[in-house]
């Protein structure tokens, strides 16, 4: 699970002859145009790799009910789960419906998340998706990525994890980290989040879908990270073909 950083020695010197960067969707590195994604056997043995290292694995965000989780992702968009997790402590613990979130207000909602980006917008989203929880789905979190994706703030990645975590589905929630991951080790390269994640869905093999999701994510946060990551603790780094490998 989660690695410390590395106190490794000093990241090899580029080549000179690396291309330079193009601005990406996520703002991160590029995928590489053109990039064929590795055979049925390599992404096994990542899958494999990453299943043995981590058979659990588990999002960070933390939550007490479906309700939350979905309050939780919303909030996590360009924020950290540990700065989330902080903000949302007290929150949740008074206001873990719709319901309650309704009356408490959008004014002291934005009181208890001010420390995360975009709090203000966070807090409108989260009150007028409570109240549309409450008229339209008797207070309930739907179970579909398009009712999920009509609540103010909620997109198909806050879709997909939802289901994922809520309630196992074998959703593929493209961060930037999974993005990032997922063309680095060419499992299924693409330039827009939707590409890599229909593209994972059809190469990653049924056994590793419903964890496939949060190995890559939290290798990407931890290991495979934007810049210097740490390939000395990757445990797939002899499957890696990567331009940005370091060893
Ligand atoms: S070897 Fe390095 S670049 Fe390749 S997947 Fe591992 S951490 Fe990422």
């Amino acid at each position: 699970m989660p690695a410390k950083k590395s106190t490794s020695a000093a990241p090899k010197r580029r080549s000179s002859k690396a291309p330079a960067a193009v601005p990406t969707v996520l703002g991160k590195r590029p995928a590489k145009p053109g990039k064929k994604p590795v055979s049925a056997a390599i992404i096994h043995k990542i899958f494999e790799r990453l299943r043995e290292a981590n058979p659990e694995p588990k999002g960070e965000l933390d939550y007490v009910n479906v309700y939350t989780l979905l309050v939780a992702v919303v909030l996590s968009a360009q924020a950290t789960d540990v700065g989330v997790n902080r903000a949302t402590r007290g929150l949740f613990a008074v206001a873990d419906t719709p319901q309650k979130m309704v009356a408490l207000g959008e004014e002291k909602v934005r009181d208890y998340i001010k420390t995360i980006g975009l709090y203000r917008n966070k807090a409108k989203n989260v009150i007028a998706l409570s109240q549309q929880l409450i008229d339209q789905y008797g207070g309930e979190v739907p179970r579909t990525r398009e009712a999920l994706e009509t609540l103010p703030g909620v997109g198909r990645k806050t879709a997909n994890v939802v289901l994922n975590i809520a309630w196992g589905e074998e959703t593929i929630a493209v961060d930037t980290h999974l993005f990032r991951l997922s063309n680095r080790l060419r499992l299924a390269p693409g330039k827009t989040p939707l590409e890599v994640e229909l593209g994972l869905e059809k190469v990653v093999p049924k056994e590793f879908r419903r964890h496939a999701h949060h190995w890559l994510i939290l290798h990407g946060r931890y290991i495979c990270k934007a810049i210097r990551p740490e390939c000395e603790k990757c445990v797939v780094a002899d499957l890696c073909t990567s331009g940005d490998k370091r060893i």
